[in-house]
């Protein structure tokens, strides 16, 4: 039991709450406090959040048209002001959320409320952490707290009654309408479509053929894919390890030092320096940086971005929306344009042998297999979410990217979310007894068929 009065941020993706949110708000009910879920969202949302005061919480619905069609920068201001109303000892939120997945909000509410961010927690204590990044501590009154899903949200006692849902349009709110919605927004999605990111022509074979098409694919020459100059960007400004994306969109690419800085330093230069497109690793540290950066400057944010082009004079920024089954083309409004991007996938893994869902309980033989050919492990997120390989081997837009000179997808069905961060491999071998698996389409060559038969002599 606790004394402190807990704001938890909530978001619901086609009427599910966001697992990760879910994940804070039991923390937080766990540790008894006096918990507030505040959620902005269209008013059929409200259901949603009723069911949750059956769990004791108090809940605010923030709805009004006004707000509709708000990026991370407007949502930001909006839930800032929120949070200031409501005065909460602390503020938990999910590091992410499943269909934006861009994280930035927190740390955009970090910076406009000038509390500080404790972000990924992943054991929680009562009131000490542990966080990803590996710091132990208790927590500080007044912080921004993010959770990874470490707790299932508990259901409500058979017995618990509703309660009412506060909501709260912009006559309680008053907010300045030029902040809000679209008008609030840089960022502004020009066109959305189905992803083909690394899509590829698949020749079939069968389990027998395995070692063969791994000895073909390493003997195959590595092509250069060109560059085409008219697509790039005349000047980008980079932070992080990120040299070799900058250059491959811009004539001029300009690494710049953000260590030690603040955001509001970091927001002083880039003005003096005049930049319109700076770049971000998508590393804890400066997708913060980048988020409260874009507070201070206005910039439009647009996270994860998979790749850009310049088109009609605008600088596009392509990334996976609406939980990764739709690429987005992004512009900024603003006259800055901020992304988060991964770096280039080192060519040093010369095999990388991927276990997903179906190839789980073949792990034993898969590595026996993997060391013979002397690969390297690497897992989608489900395998790694169900804690059976550790997180830094996650290949995909929320884990890394990599450039093999063979990629073996094994029993991965091919989401997005995965194939994006895999176009630079070599040759890409997939296994999966589906042969309508999506990942199939994104490889050069498909084996349908049950992973137990690659282990047959
Ligand atoms: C915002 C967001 C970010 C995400 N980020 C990532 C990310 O970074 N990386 C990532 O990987 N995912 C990510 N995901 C999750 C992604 O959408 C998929 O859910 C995930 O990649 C699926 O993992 P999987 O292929 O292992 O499992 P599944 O989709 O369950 O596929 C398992 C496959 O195994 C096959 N199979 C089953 N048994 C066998 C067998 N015996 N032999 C052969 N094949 C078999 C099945 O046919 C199936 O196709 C993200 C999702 C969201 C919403």
């Amino acid at each position: 039991m606790t004394e402190m009065k807990i704001v938890v941020l909530l978001k619901f993706f086609r009427g599910e709450l966001n697992p990760f949110d879910g994940a804070a708000l039991e923390c937080a009910l766990e540790w008894g406090a006096d918990v507030t879920a505040v959620s902005m969202a269209p008013p059929s949302a409200k259901d949603a959040l009723e069911n949750l005061t059956r769990l004791g919480v108090r809940a605010v619905l923030i709805t009004d048209p006004l707000f509709a069609g708000s990026d991370t920068l407007s949502t930001g201001y909006i839930l800032a002001e929120a949070i200031k109303r409501l005065e909460p000892d602390l503020v938990f939120a999910g590091r992410q959320s499943i269909d934006g997945d861009t994280g930035q909000v927190p740390p955009m509410l970090s910076e406009r409320l000038g509390r500080e961010i404790i972000p990924g927690v992943i054991e929680f204590d009562g009131g000490r952490i542990q966080t990803r990044s590996g710091a132990e501590a208790s927590l500080p009154r007044g912080a921004i707290v993010t959770f990874e899903r470490i707790r299932n949200l508990r259901f409500p006692s058979i017995f618990s009654k509703k309660g009412e849902v506060e909501v709260w349009d912009n006559t309680t709110l008053r907010l300045d309408g030029d902040k809000c919605g679209i008008k609030g927004s840089p960022t502004r999605v020009l066109r959305s479509y189905e992803s083909t990111v690394g899509r590829r022509n698949c020749t079939f074979s069968d389990a027998g053929s395995f070692d063969a098409l791994i000895q073909k694919a390493l003997s195959k020459k590595t092509e250069k894919t060109a560059e085409d100059a008219t697509l790039k960007t005349d000047e980008i400004y980079y932070v992080g390890d990120i040299k070799k994306v900058a250059e491959r969109y811009a004539e001029r690419a300009i690494p710049l030092d953000a260590s030690g800085k603040t955001s509001e330093m970091f927001s002083r230069e880039l003005r003096s320096l005049g930049a319109r497109v700076v770049l971000f690793e998508s590393v804890e540290k400066l997708r913060i940086l980048a988020a409260k950066t874009a507070v201070l400057t206005g910039a439009g944010l647009c996270a994860d971005c998979v790749s850009f082009r310049r088109e009609n004079g605008s600088f596009i920024m392509t990334r996976p929306a609406l939980g990764g089954n739709v690429t987005a083309d992004i512009v900024s409004d603003a006259e800055m344009a901020f992304a988060t991007v991964r770096p280039e996938g080192k060519r040093d893994g010369e095999i990388v042998f991927a276990i997903g869902k179906g190839a789980v309980p073949y792990l034993p033989e898969i590595r026996s297999l993997a060391e013979k050919y002397g690969a390297t492990l690497a897992a989608t997120r489900s395998v790694v979410d169900a804690g059976i390989i550790p997180y830094e081997t996650q290949v995909g837009l929320t884990g890394k990217t990599v450039a093999p000179k063979v990629y073996v997808a094994l029993g991965i069905s091919g989401a997005v979310q995965h194939t994006s961060a895999i176009a630079g491999a070599g040759t890409v071998i997939a296994v999966n007894t589906d042969k309508d698996a999506r990942i199939f389409d994104y490889s050069d060559y498909g084996i349908a068929d049950d992973i137990k038969n690659l282990f047959k002599e």
